[in-house]
């Protein structure tokens, strides 16, 4: 993520008051707590990361769904779209103790290091990954879409954002939503500005390209047969290709132009440097 070059992230374990949202906790536990600090040094550190953190989601479902059909991944635990190239799934479904998407499950050694100015920081993999494993949960604070909004005040801000699924996407997993809803506006995003997992290293590839190796799927996990919340599915990011130990791990962003607005209403954009054959020239 580009941050100014005074900047560096630390992760000190601290944590803060669990946020509320209708009443119900939705921090993960063990979130890490990225503090921005200014320093003159001119070597920020470098972090080796593997944690995988799961928002709890006590849920008082309003939008549900149920479980669905077969495992949406191979024998050996790579998610099937992925690895036969098909058109990413919206959402997965997952159930009991066998499922890859999971504290305790297959969790590849991410290095977080500092790229260059223009590009601050970014994730590598320190292992060779095959097409359709599993890299890592993207987790953060899970606010509502408008209280994400009032946090962007500054530029940049929004790319710590990952917006959750909107009414439409749940009306296409079968769940009847409001009549009032809008239904392109995502009702949840996670910010993990603050805080967050690794994921939120991860910068922006132009996509489908090979530069952007990594894609991120709704996942809705089930420990029990009570249905889970549409609005509130995990992402999990998963390699759309095999890479190769050392590279970097980026996905497409997927932000409209007009996506960020400063104060005054205009649209801001924010330069794309993935460099590949499909760049569009902007983040968003
Ligand atoms: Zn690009």
């Amino acid at each position: 993520m580009p941050l100014a070059p005074w900047a560096w992230l630390s992760c000190c374990g601290r944590r803060r008051d669990e946020h509320r949202l209708e009443g119900r906790s939705l921090l993960p536990e063990n979130t890490p707590h990225w503090e921005l600090l200014q320093s003159e040094e001119a070597s920020p550190p470098t972090f080796e990361m593997s944690e995988i953190l799961h928002p709890i989601l006590e849920d008082a479902p309003l939008w549900s769904l149920k479980p669905r059909g077969s495992s949406p991944y191979t024998w050996d635990g790579r998610l099937l779209a992925m690895d036969q190239g098909l058109p990413k799934p919206l959402a997965i479904f997952e159930a009991g103790e066998c499922h890859v998407v999971r504290r305790g499950g297959p969790r590849p050694l991410l290095q977080v290091r500092w790229i260059q100015r223009d590009m601050g920081w970014g994730a590598f993999t320190m292992q060779n990954l095959a097409v359709g494993e599993f890299v890592c949960e993207y987790t953060g604070e899970l606010l509502t879409d408008a209280e994400a909004e009032s946090r962007c005040t500054g530029p940049g801000r929004d790319a710590y954002l990952f917006n959750l699924t909107t009414p439409q996407q749940c009306t296409r997993l079968g769940v009847q939503v409001p009549s009032s809803a809008d239904m392109a506006d995502p009702v949840f995003v996670i910010d993990a500005y603050e805080k967050g997992g690794v994921a939120r290293f991860l910068n922006h590839a132009c996509g489908p390209s090979h530069a952007a190796n990594v894609t991120p799927i709704y996942a809705y996990t089930f420990d029990s047969e009570e249905p889970v919340d549409a609005r509130l599915p995990h992402v999990a990011l998963f390699t759309n290709r095999a890479v190769t130990k050392g590279e970097e791990l980026r996905y497409d962003y997927g932000m409209p132009p007009e996506a960020v607005q400063s104060a005054d209403g205009a649209a801001r954009h924010q330069p794309c440097l993935c460099g590949s054959s499909v760049c569009r020239g902007r983040i968003y």
